[in-house]
């Protein structure tokens, strides 16, 4: 096991990290920029290092700064959580030839999964179903661009093969439209991710997002744990998710998860990752891989029991998977909710001095933050501030869980999204379950104020 590890990453992964090196006995350096200074974890870690100015560029982005202070504090490995350079594979390379180890897959893995084109590509050779489309990137010649939207029929999405957080996809419905749809992409996506390379899906009109979570090590093991029904999103972006997905038969999941974990093998992944799944009429189709630890993972580790940062830990310093297939077994059902600072439906980002924080608790509720009272959310980085997360035997069980944690919760001096939660979680239809991605969009138009 390692002796130190340096968490690349801020707010609450950062600390969720931190609590994975406590429990293994391992010891953690935290990197901050001026703008994190009074962040919780900060305060609480063996060593902390300043690496810049609040801009992530020029601080959780800037390469040598992360490095250096590795190199600094004699860490022997870097966990660089989500988001920031979590799936920059750049970024891996250079940590492992400057001698230390990346807590994740190999360079090569996060280069392949990180262009979606070549992901698809990947996907299909290792047999997992993928979403309908053109065959890797769209070429230039517009008649051909034109004869592939006609194969795959209306309507289409363009995406961006380097596109990521919901950015860099657009719907066609019509031909008239479609050329002048894959140009603006194609600008969006070189000026977004600097790569203009832009491929064809088709547009499913209803689906649901369903994931399947996976932990694989260096010696060829591979597991899926379970599935996280992903479909309640705003913008592509993704509040409310949970496990099991809803409704949908066992046998189905136990299927899919076993392609995923297969097609680890195949690939020689390691470490934890996702594989995103559109889930229509029975059928999953792969839209795209994930190459880290989500955002979403507790719930995962609620209905598992297995500690996944963690995993990546030990997997990463050569362990072997300590569990089969058959000894991953999920019970009862998770929830988690994603605390967002900002106006609760106008979506404004509402960063600032919280004067007041009270923290839910009670069975089965856990909350992932490192917010404090007093605490100051600054305007440079996303607006996630936590996560409230619960378990109970039943779906009904977790629903009223995260009702009561919901009520209980008091966030005072910035706006959060927890009155918009506090709604969802007594709204019918999701109750019922199994909503689509879609769902929520139809919400908020029909409940605009
Ligand atoms: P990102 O990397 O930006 O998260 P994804 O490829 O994972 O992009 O897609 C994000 C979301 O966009 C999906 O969860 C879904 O809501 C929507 N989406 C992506 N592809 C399709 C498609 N072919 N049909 C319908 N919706 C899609």
């Amino acid at each position: 096991m390692f002796k130190k590890i340096l968490i690349a990453n801020r707010g609450e992964i950062a600390l969720r990290i931190q609590r994975a090196c406590r429990e293994l006995g391992v010891k953690s350096v935290v990197v901050y920029s001026e703008a994190d200074r009074d962040a919780k974890y900060v305060k609480l870690a063996d060593e902390a290092v300043c690496i810049g100015p609040a801009p992530s560029a020029q601080s959780y982005l800037h390469m040598p700064a992360i490095i250096s202070a590795a190199e600094v504090t004699d860490a022997e490995a870097i966990h660089p959580g989500y988001g920031f350079l979590s799936e920059n594979a750049d970024f891996a390379e250079r940590v492992e030839q400057s001698g230390f180890t990346f807590i994740g897959p190999t360079p090569e893995s996060i280069r392949i999964m990180g262009d979606k084109v070549s992901a698809k590509q990947a996907m299909i050779k290792a047999g997992v179903p993928c979403v309908p489309g053109s065959e890797g990137a769209l070429p230039e010649d517009p008649k051909e661009i034109v004869r592939i939207a006609r194969q795959v029929g209306y309507p289409v999405i363009i995406k961006a093969a380097g596109g990521g957080g919901g950015r860099g996809m657009r719907v066609v419905h019509t031909e008239a439209a479609l050329i002048n749809a894959v140009q603006t992409t194609r600008a969006e996506a070189g000026a977004a991710f600097g790569n203009p390379a832009v491929y064809m899906e088709k547009f499913l009109e209803n689906p649901r997002h369903v994931e399947i979570q996976v932990l694989a090590d260096q010696h060829r093991n591979a597991v899926y744990l379970g599935e996280r029904d992903c479909s309640m999103q705003r913008r592509h972006q993704k509040i409310i998710e949970e496990a099991p997905a809803p409704g949908i038969p066992r046998r189905i999941i136990e299927k899919i998860g076993e392609r995923c974990a297969a097609a680890c093998k195949r690939i020689g992944y390691r470490g934890a990752g996702t594989f995103e799944f559109l889930y229509e009429n029975g059928e999953f189709y792969f839209i795209e891989m994930n190459t880290r630890v989500q955002v979403e993972h507790p719930v995962t580790e609620l209905v598992t029991g297995i500690d996944i940062v963690q995993m990546q830990i030990r997997v990463a310093a050569g362990e072997k998977l300590p569990f089969s297939q058959r000894q991953v077994v999920m019970r009862g059902h998770a929830i988690e909710c994603r605390i967002n600072a900002e106006d609760p439906y106008k979506f404004v980002p509402s960063p600032g001095r919280i004067t007041m924080w009270h923290a839910p608790g009670g069975p089965g509720v856990r909350v992932d933050s490192h917010i404090y009272t007093n605490y100051f959310v600054p305007p440079n980085y996303d607006s996630m501030i936590g996560k409230i997360i619960v378990h109970g035997d039943t779906r009904e069980q977790a629903l009223a869980r995260m009702g009561i944690a919901l009520s209980e919760t008091l966030v005072e001096g910035i706006h959060t999204n927890i009155p918009l939660h506090r709604e969802l979680m007594v709204d019918a239809k999701f109750i019922e379950g199994g909503t689509s991605i879609h769902y929520l969009e139809g919400w908020l138009a029909q409940h605009k104020r």
